[in-house]
């Protein structure tokens, strides 16, 4: 065998001395990934919530070898080409009302930089450069790089790594009111406190509408959203949704956003956003902010990735996205919704079960303590089914075109494991 990838080549948060084992993949297809010894895995991640249109879509495969016989790439400065123009009208007839200004960026953690930058000059545009900070919740996930890690759940996140070298943001407790439950009007309280304190150097807020993802697939009531964003703008401040993980109907809606009736400042979108095709983010802003920004020196937004409008990347955007509108994804979600209700429920009388929740096409298992991965992860490829856990969680969100013998045989395997699990 080999050895390659395990002597070389770095996983994600995986130790380079002592890896845990990786499955070697040969092709994916629809709901299914092959691996190279032949076996056929019921993909239930779709790869870190991205294709939502299951691997290998004829039509989106289509749009990208088009793509590609006219150009793969073109720098965005001082040019422009059709298939941004086209992404961009396509992205504005489905976000918020009020976004009006589009910024294409590489990756969710570079959407979540621009954003937070944008946040700041717009302060200091309107002559507030006091107001710089951040405030966040905890429980929150953002992304990767220095400042989208700044604004991560504090013990979650990597702030006990690298704390005295991020920049120091504000934190409230995490919304604790569920989704499916009744609202608790104290739970606003700890922002409240934080902002009324806080406010005057405050930029913004920034927060995943409705589901918190990698923080630990939390699912908390919209009215959070709708007080949090009211108490944001008393004090001056812009209000940003990350709906990385949450847009292009991984909800139910086509954004978190419209579970609670609040518009953002600014939103950032990727993952689903290329069908998981390729690597692709946009922050989106509206009028104000973008002409705020403008209208003071040095006169322009400060940022310019390489790969910024990336024509094959927006091509295949294109795709994907008009691919979801034509395709019945409010009931396909709706659907899976129900399925994972009904197949997860189960779970809810296992000793080592802590909690089950589902919202849209997100099914989680939370478990009383963390997995062992290595042996988990062999145990769910033994089933025919790709999950990969985390901490606590054992969940899955599956691509939109999974059928019902797909999620059944998915909810199966997920109680089947949670039950093999430490009470
Ligand atoms: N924000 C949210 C809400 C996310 O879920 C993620 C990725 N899990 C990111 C930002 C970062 O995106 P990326 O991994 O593409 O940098």
């Amino acid at each position: 065998m080999d050895n390659f990838d395990r002597d070389h080549l770095w996983h994600p948060y995986t130790s380079a001395t002592n890896p845990l084992p990786t499955y070697k993949v040969a092709s994916a297809d629809g709901v299914y990934i092959t691996l190279e010894d032949g076996r056929r895995l019921l993909e239930g991640m779709s790869s870190w919530w991205c294709t939502i249109h299951g691997y290998n879509n004829p039509v989106i495969n289509d749009a990208a070898k088009r793509q590609i016989d006219k150009m793969s790439h073109v720098m965005f400065g001082g040019l422009t080409h059709e298939p941004a123009i086209e992404l961009g009208k396509l992205l504005l007839s489905i976000v918020p009302p009020s976004m009006n200004n589009i910024f294409y960026a590489d990756s969710g953690s570079v959407a979540v930089e621009v954003a937070l930058k944008m946040a700041v000059q717009y302060q200091a545009a309107r002559g507030e450069s006091r107001k710089e900070n951040i405030v966040t919740v905890r429980s929150g996930y953002h992304g990767d790089t220095w400042n989208a890690m700044s604004v991560c759940d504090p013990v979650g996140g990597m702030h006990s790594l690298f704390g005295p070298s991020l920049p120091k943001r504000l934190f409230a407790d995490a919304p604790k009111s569920r989704f499916d439950g009744e609202w608790d009007p104290t739970d606003i309280e700890p922002l409240k406190r934080v902002i009324e304190k806080n406010g005057d150097t405050l930029a913004a807020i920034i927060i995943e509408p409705v589901v918190q993802g990698a923080g630990g697939m939390r699912m908390y009531h919209p009215e959070y959203l709708r007080q949090a964003a009211a108490l944001a703008r008393e004090h001056g401040m812009l209000v940003i949704f990350d709906e990385i993980a949450t847009g292009f109907g991984r909800t139910g809606r086509m954004f978190a956003w419209e579970h609670a009736g609040v518009e953002p400042d600014i939103m950032c979108i990727g993952k689903g956003l290329t069908g998981g095709y390729t690597t692709m983010s946009a922050v989106l802003a509206t009028k104000h902010v973008a002409t705020t920004i403008s209208s003071a020196a040095p006169g322009v937004f400060m940022h310019g990735p390489t790969f910024m409008g990336n024509p094959l990347a927006c091509a295949v955007a294109i795709a994907s996205t008009r691919l979801l509108l034509e395709s019945p994804w409010q009931e396909r979600v709706a659907r899976i919704e129900r399925e994972l209700k009904e197949g997860l429920a189960p779970a809810r009388e296992l000793d080592s079960v802590a909690d089950v929740r589902v919202l849209g096409a997100i099914g989680v298992i939370e478990l009383k303590n963390a997995v062992d991965m290595e042996s988990i992860q062999r145990s769910l490829v033994d089933k025919g089914v790709w999950l990969r856990p985390f901490g606590k969680l054992l969940y899955t969100m599956p691509q939109y075109i999974m059928t019902s013998d797909e999620t059944e045989k998915l909810c199966r395997v997920m109680v089947e494991t949670a039950k093999e699990q430490r009470a």
